[in-house]
């Protein structure tokens, strides 16, 4: 970690906080909960007048991007600030590859087509994924065999005890598989303001996953980013819900990482199983455990895992947090007894 510039003075009496807000239109699974205080921050001096606001008030706090990953179980008795920052610029840039600097307020999707548009490689893979750029480290955003840190530079964020801006290298990050530092050891201590990633200027394609090869199968041409980014927007929505329309968090559960002898013990039993090797280990399908185990497309109480993607826990009854968590349990408890795998969940619960 590297202690960059001292902090300019904020003004708390300037921030436009709002009280006793209703936060269903900011979470993807259209939970309605509370906030006692909400305030939309535009810039990095309206981002520390509310930090001292939290101060003051010694509430809790809740940063949201998209609200694309969260499960609001209880009402907030803090303030909610939606990081709504804007702007990216080059920092650096050599023939081969650039530096690009973004806010953590900006659109993660929007960013990797504006990427793709100016020919540069990198993001394709990761189109459509919801959210903002400032959360995409938090679980290292993954998909179709690439990751955020596969282009990850650094970012730079506020220290909330301090209210030090601080840079944070790849390494500081600790990344792994929807992983880092931020779900553990940096959790609700420190606020991304600004990601910088390393985009290539020619073609570093990866077409491992099988639906994006399929989709490929009968061009002979070569493929830039954007036909990619494209085809990977077209595959997921052929199987993925849109919030706007089905209320949902993406996939609900991780997918399990297991060791040889739990994966061949599996396998002997379940000879159709589908699972990767991940260096030692094995990572299963968990859609496959939940499609198997019957909860695909099967509503209960109103709650329901998506009939095209069985990972995907949909709220179209707008349930209230607790009862999707509910519904949750007896998925996890289900998968528990049938194949003796703990199901984690993807998303951060508030509860
Ligand atoms: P939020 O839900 O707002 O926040 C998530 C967590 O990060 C919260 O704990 C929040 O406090 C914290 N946080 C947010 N911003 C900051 C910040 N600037 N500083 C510190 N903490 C912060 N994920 C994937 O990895 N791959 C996918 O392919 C994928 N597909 C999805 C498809 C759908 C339809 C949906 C609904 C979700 C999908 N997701 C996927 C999950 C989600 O989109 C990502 O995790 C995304 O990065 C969340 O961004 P967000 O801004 O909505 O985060
Ligand atoms: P898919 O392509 O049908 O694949 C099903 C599962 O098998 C995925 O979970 C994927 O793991 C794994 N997989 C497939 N091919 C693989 C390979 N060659 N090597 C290693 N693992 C492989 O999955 P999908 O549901 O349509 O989703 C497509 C991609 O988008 C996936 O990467 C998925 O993670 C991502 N996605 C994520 C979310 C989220 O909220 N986290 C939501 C929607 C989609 P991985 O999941 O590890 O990639």
């Amino acid at each position: 970690m590297t202690e960059l510039t001292s902090t300019p003075k904020p003004s708390v009496a300037s921030l436009p906080i709002q009280e006793n807000i209703s936060l269903q239109a900011y979470n993807t699974l259209s939970i309605a909960v509370l906030a006692r205080w909400l305030v939309e921050v535009k810039d990095q001096e309206q981002l520390l007048a509310a930090l001292t606001f939290v101060k003051q008030q010694q509430c809790p706090l809740l940063v949201l991007g998209g609200g694309s990953n969260v499960v609001l179980a209880n009402d907030f008795s803090g303030l909610v600030i939606l990081l709504k920052t804007q702007g990216m610029h080059i920092e650096d840039e050599t023939a081969q590859d650039l530096l690009l600097s973004i806010a953590a307020g900006e659109n993660w999707h929007d960013t990797v087509m504006y990427s793709v548009q100016q020919g540069w490689s990198g993001l394709e893979n990761l189109a459509l994924i919801p959210g903002s750029v400032g959360a995409a480290p938090i679980q290292n955003i993954g998909a179709y065999g690439v990751e955020l840190v596969n282009c990850f530079e650094y970012l730079e964020g506020i220290d909330i005890a301090t209210g030090e801006i601080t840079r944070l290298n790849k390494s500081d990050c600790e990344f792994s598989y929807r992983e880092s530092v931020f779900k553990h050891r940096l959790k609700d201590q420190f606020i991304i303001t600004r990601v910088v990633l390393r985009l290539s200027k020619s073609p570093k394609h990866c077409l491992s996953y099988p639906a994006l090869r399929d989709y490929f199968a009968d061009i002979d041409h070569s493929l830039s980013s954007q036909d990619i980014a494209e085809a990977v927007m077209a595959i997921r929505q052929s199987k993925l819900p849109d919030p706007k329309d089905i209320p949902n968090a993406g996939s609900f559960f991780k997918n399990p990482i297991v060791d040889m002898a739990v994966f061949q013990a599996l396998k002997k039993q379940f000879p159709d199983l589908i699972a990767y090797p991940q260096g030692d280990y094995y990572k299963l399908a968990a859609g496959w455990l939940i499609d198997h185990a019957g909860w695909k497309g099967k509503m209960v109480d109103g709650a329901c895992m998506h009939a095209q993607q069985a990972l995907v826990l949909t709220n179209p009854n707008g349930l209230s947090g607790m009862a999707l968590l509910q519904f949750v349990q007896k998925i996890q408890a289900d998968i528990q007894q049938k194949y003796g795998i703990t199901l984690t969940i993807e998303p951060r619960v508030y509860q």
